[in-house]
């Protein structure tokens, strides 16, 4: 997970180097308001830290998505062999 910042100036989002280990571990690393230079255009601004956001990388998500689908298809497949089992005996 990684933390990023929407930037008041040209209103992308960038990251920060710091690690995600909680708001309140964050607040005593960096304090509630602190100065970020924007990686897009370069300007540095004053944050507070309700402005930092978690960025979860899509991957864990689509893994998730994609074995649920999976499961849902094997489920199906099984009752489907059952439902056959009961016509042929
Ligand atoms: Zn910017």
């Amino acid at each position: 997970m990684k933390l990023q910042i929407n930037c008041t100036n040209c209103k992308k989002h960038f990251f920060i180097e710091e690690k995600a280990m909680g708001r309140n571990y964050l607040m005593d690393e960096i304090g509630a308001y602190f100065e970020k230079r924007c990686t897009h255009c370069n300007v540095k601004k004053e944050y507070h830290i309700n402005q930092v956001e978690a960025h979860e990388s899509g991957l864990p998500k689509l893994l998730g998505v994609s074995v649920g689908l999976l499961l849902m298809i094997f489920i199906r497949s099984l009752l489907g062999i059952k439902e056959l089992l009961r016509i042929l005996v």
